[in-house]
C-alpha cells in the first residue's frame, strides 16, 4: 500500500515499524462544542484508514485523545457559568455517541489530557533541563532557535517565522513564535501544581506526550485535519524529539479542509451542522458515502444536495443485494473470477493513498456485475460487494424489529390487495397502497409479486 506522507510530500510505500501491529495517533476533539459534518470528515478518513489496515491484516492499536482543558473550554465556562468539566464532559460523550452512530470503530484508548499531567509536567521538566525550554511570566515557553530542524512538516522556514511571525506578545518570550508548555496561572482559571509554577498545559504538548504514552517513539501514523499540520503537529514533533532524542511519527496522514463555498450557510444544511442533528435527516451511511466520493487530501465544498444523492445511490445498492436471497461461502468467493476481480480492483485503488472515490466506483460496478449474473456466480459476487462495504465502514440497514412485527401483518395485507386486484376492484387495492404510503410504507410490484419497505 502507498500512502500519502505530509512530511516527504510523496507518496510512500507503507511499511510499519514492528508489523504486524501499526500505531497510528489522531488528533481527537478539543471539547469545548458539539461535533459537526467538519470535525466528521477528519474522523471518517481515519476510520477508513484504520479499516483497511485491518483488511490487510495489520493489527492497529489506534488512539484518539479528547483534549479537554483549553482555552476555549474555559473561555465558554466562564461566558455560561458552567463548570469547565461539566462542559468537556458533556461534550466527549456526544463525541463518543456521534460515533457510535456513525459506525465510527470504537478507538484502543480514547486518552484525556487532564488525566496525563504528570507526564507532560515531566516531559517540560526534561525540555527545561535540556535548555531547550524557558520560564517567562510564571509560563513555560519552548526555544524555537534551539530546534533547527522545526518547519520540516509544514515546509515554512524557521528564519521567517522568527523575522515576522505575528502572535500576541507575551510577557518575557524570547521570539515571538515561541510556543507555550505550560501556561501560567491567572486567576479564575483551572491549575495544576508543578516544579516550575502552577498553571496548566500548553495544547501541543498534550498530544505529544499522550501519542508516545500509548504507542511508544517513534510510531507509525500520525493524522489529524489538514489545519493541524501549523503549528500543532510541528510544535508537537519538535517537543517529542528534542525530549526524547527520537524520530516522532513515521507518517502523517492530514485530511483535507471542508469548505462551506457554494452553498447558503444554514443551521441544519451546513458544515457546521452537529452530526447528530444531520443524522435526524440522513442515514449515516449516506453521510459516509458522501463524504468518502472525495479523495481524502482534496477539499469538500459541502452540498446537502449530494448527501441526499448518496442515500438514493446507497438504496438501489442495498436493493440489488437484498434481491440476491444467499450468500457465496469463503470458497465460493475464491473460485469465482468476476468476484475475486472485484475485490482485487477494491484493493488496487484503496492501496493508491486510500482511491475512496475510486473504491466507491467498483462498488456500484459491482452492482451491474450482480445483475448479469446468477447462481453460485451471483451469490459470490454479492459476498464480495458485502467485503468492501464492510470495510469502507457502512453498515448493512437494519432489519428494524418493527419489520419483524409487522411482516405477518403485511402479508395479510398484500394479499388482500392481489385478491382485489385480481377481482379489478382497482379503487379498493389502491385504498391499501396510498394509505401504507401516507403511513410510511412503500409497495413496490414485481414480477415475483408485492415488497414493501419503509419510506426514508
Ligand atoms: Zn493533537
Amino acid at each position: 500500500m502507498r500512502l500519502y506522507n505530509t512530511l516527504t510530500r510523496r507518496k510512500e510505500p507503507f511499511e510499519p515499524l514492528n508489523p504486524p501491529r501499526v500505531g497510528f495517533y489522531m488528533c481527537g476533539m478539543t471539547v469545548q462544542d458539539r461535533p459537526h459534518l467538519g470535525h466528521l470528515r477528519t474522523f471518517l478518513a481515519g476510520d477508513v484508514l484504520r479499516r483497511y489496515l485491518e483488511f490487510k491484516g495489520y493489527q492497529v492499536v489506534y488512539v484518539q485523545n479528547f483534549t479537554d482543558i483549553d482555552d476555549k473550554i474555559i473561555q465558554r465556562s466562564h461566558r455560561e457559568g458552567e463548570d469547565w468539566r461539566a462542559i468537556a464532559q458533556r461534550y466527549i460523550d456526544e463525541y463518543l455517541e456521534t460515533a457510535r452512530q456513525m459506525n465510527l470503530k470504537p478507538a484502543t484508548y480514547y486518552p484525556r489530557a487532564t488525566l496525563h499531567i504528570q507526564e507532560i509536567i515531566e516531559t517540560v521538566q526534561k525540555l527545561l533541563r535540556q535548555g531547550v525550554a524557558y520560564k517567562a511570566g510564571g509560563s513555560v515557553y519552548f526555544d524555537l532557535t534551539k530546534f533547527p530542524a522545526y518547519g520540516r512538516l509544514s515546509g515554512k522556514r524557521l528564519e521567517d517565522l522568527l523575522a515576522g511571525y505575528r502572535v500576541e506578545p507575551a510577557p518575557g518570550k524570547r521570539n515571538p513564535a515561541d510556543f507555550a508548555l505550560w501556561k501560567g496561572w491567572k486567576p479564575g482559571e483551572p491549575y495544576w501544581y508543578a516544579p516550575f509554577g502552577k498553571g496548566r498545559p500548553g495544547w501541543h504538548i498534550e498530544c505529544s506526550v499522550m501519542s508516545t504514552h500509548y504507542l511508544g517513539q517513534p510510531f507509525d501514523i500520525h493524522g489529524g485535519g489538514m489545519d493541524l499540520i501549523f503549528p500543532h503537529h510541528e510544535n508537537e514533533i519538535a517537543q517529542a524529539v528534542a525530549a526524547h532524542g527520537k524520530d516522532f511519527a513515521r507518517y502523517w496522514f492530514h485530511v483535507g479542509f471542508v469548505r462551506a463555498r457554494g452553498e447558503k450557510m444554514s443551521k441544519s444544511t451546513g458544515i457546521f451542522t452537529p452530526v447528530l442533528e444531520a443524522l435526524k435527516q440522513v442515514s449515516a451511511n449516506a453521510l459516509r458515502h458522501y463524504l468518502l466520493s472525495t479523495h481524502y487530501r482534496n477539499p469538500i465544498d459541502f452540498d446537502f444536495a449530494h448527501v441526499h444523492d448518496s442515500e438514493r445511490a446507497l438504496e438501489r445498492l442495498f436493493a440489488g443485494l437484498e434481491e440476491v436471497e444467499s450468500e457465496g461461502t469463503v470458497q465460493d468467493l475464491q473460485q469465482v473470477p468476476v468476484a475475486q476481480e472485484l475485490l482485487q480492483r477494491f484493493e488496487e485503488r484503496m492501496d493508491d493513498d486510500l482511491d475512496t472515490p475510486g473504491a466507491l466506483a467498483v462498488l456500484f460496478e459491482g452492482l451491474s456485475v450482480l445483475r448479469k449474473t446468477s447462481g453460485v456466480e451471483q451469490r459470490a459476487v454479492k459476498t464480495a460487494l458485502q467485503v468492501i462495504l464492510h470495510t469502507l465502514g457502512f453498515r448493512p440497514p437494519e432489519r428494524t424489529p418493527a419489520a419483524e412485527v409487522l411482516n405477518p401483518v403485511m402479508d395479510i395485507l398484500l394479499e388482500v390487495r392481489r385478491r382485489l386486484r385480481q377481482e379489478k376492484r382497482f379503487d379498493l387495492a389502491d385504498y391499501i397502497r396510498d394509505s401504507l404510503m401516507a403511513a410510511g410504507i412503500v409497495l413496490e410490484d414485481t414480477r415475483e409479486g408485492t415488497r414493501w419497505k419503509f419510506k426514508r
